[in-house]
């Protein structure tokens, strides 16, 4: 029989898998404090559990599969960057942001690759190799918050804006977040979990009915469907319109403000015009925009914008009421832009 991954299953599936084993449910709550709150590494450090079953977990299961291939840490010591190799030999990216008042977001990866294709983006260069399993998702947040713990920290919030589009993997995306949020587990609310898409409008619908207080962040870019179509290709599936329509309707059913990410790419998204069109594209919905100056990519000519034309582009978003925060590049010294530091590491290889 194969041998099951414990990260990669439910709180119920290990309650049924220890009783097959003839052991009484409450063996499967001792695991799963094990796992998720001491976050063990080994089964043989699960003290509270007779040896037999100890030896059943070593024989039937294994905890994780991700091999830390390289890590970065940036010079103002709040980023950190973390690549890892997986069973069949692909590459993720994980990174870790500290902020002053304490909070510490994860940032994961759904997929190795991604098959969207978006032109500025170094994952989308990448091409897609495959989607990752709930446990691959779940045992990055779990690498760092093990990291924090012993440092008597604790991961707060988490953004899968690492590799690849979440939407696209919805399934193990979605058991992904049950075991983030898990009664005993990690403890991570759900509000304090947010996914990013590039606009995969059934699934946008899908999720918003999945009834969760999960935020949603959605990749804009452009606010006309002649200048996002050769940014997003994925426009050309699903048009400015259709996306607008579905934030709407995420917003609905959540009650959640959508934020919407905007690279600022000098004469091609910056612009007075872009802003304009943005703000009335935006009119009268919930959200906030989150723009940030484009980080340069080999396989894009786009350039960030400069600081005049950011506030310019700020100024005239404000005109429409629109809230806008730019932020920072964060740990450029490390490569910490999505897919980058995985592109620098292939390049020393080759
Ligand atoms: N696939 C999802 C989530 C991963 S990308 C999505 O596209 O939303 C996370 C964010 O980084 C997205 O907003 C993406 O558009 C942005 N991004 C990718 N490459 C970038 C770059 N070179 N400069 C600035 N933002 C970039
Ligand atoms: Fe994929 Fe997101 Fe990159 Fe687009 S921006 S290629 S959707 S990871």
């Amino acid at each position: 029989m194969e041998k099951i991954n414990l990260y990669n299953i439910t709180r119920n599936e290990l309650k049924n898998l220890v009783e097959s084993w003839g052991e009484p449910a409450y063996r499967a709550s001792q695991i799963w404090e094990w796992l998720y709150q001491h976050k063990v590494s080994h089964p043989d450090e699960m003290t509270n559990l007779p040896k037999n079953l100890r030896e059943k977990l070593n024989t039937e299961t294994y905890m994780g599969t991700l091999v830390l291939a390289a890590e970065k840490h940036s010079s103002d010591g709040y980023t950190a960057k973390y690549l890892f190799r997986l069973t069949d030999g692909q590459l993720i990216e994980t990174v870790l942001m500290g902020y002053g008042d304490g909070r510490q977001t994860a940032c994961i990866s759904t997929q190795a690759g991604c098959a969207m294709g978006c032109v500025f983006c170094a994952t989308g260069q990448m091409g897609f190799a495959r989607h990752l399993t709930a446990g691959e998702i779940v045992e990055q947040a779990l690498f760092l918050a093990r990291n924090l713990q012993a440092e008597g920290k604790r991961l707060s919030n988490i953004v899968m804006m690492g590799m690849g589009e979440p939407l696209h993997n919805y399934d193990a995306t979605r058991q992904a977040i049950d075991l983030l949020t898990s009664y005993q587990g990690l403890g991570i609310g759900q509000r304090h979990i947010t996914i990013s898409t590039v606009g995969l409008v059934p699934a946008m619908k899908k999720f918003a009915d999945e009834g969760l207080q999960v935020g949603l962040a959605v990749s804009l870019h452009a606010a006309t469907d002649d200048k996002r179509t050769p940014l997003l290709p994925i426009n050309k599936r699903w048009p400015l319109e259709e996306l607008i329509n579905a934030c709407r309707y995420y917003v609905e059913k959540t009650g959640r403000r959508i934020t919407f990410e905007w690279a600022l790419i000098a004469g091609r998204t910056d612009t007075v015009e872009q802003a304009r069109a943005l703000g009335r594209l935006l009119k009268g919905l919930k959200c906030h925009v989150n723009a940030i100056p484009l980080n340069p990519t080999d396989g894009y000519t786009g350039r960030p914008s400069d600081p005049a034309q950011v506030q310019k582009f700020v100024d005239t978003l404000a005109e429409f009421g629109v809230s806008c925060t730019i932020r920072v590049r964060r740990g450029i010294d490390i490569q910490a832009g999505c897919g980058q530091l995985k592109s620098e590491v292939l390049k020393r290889q080759q």
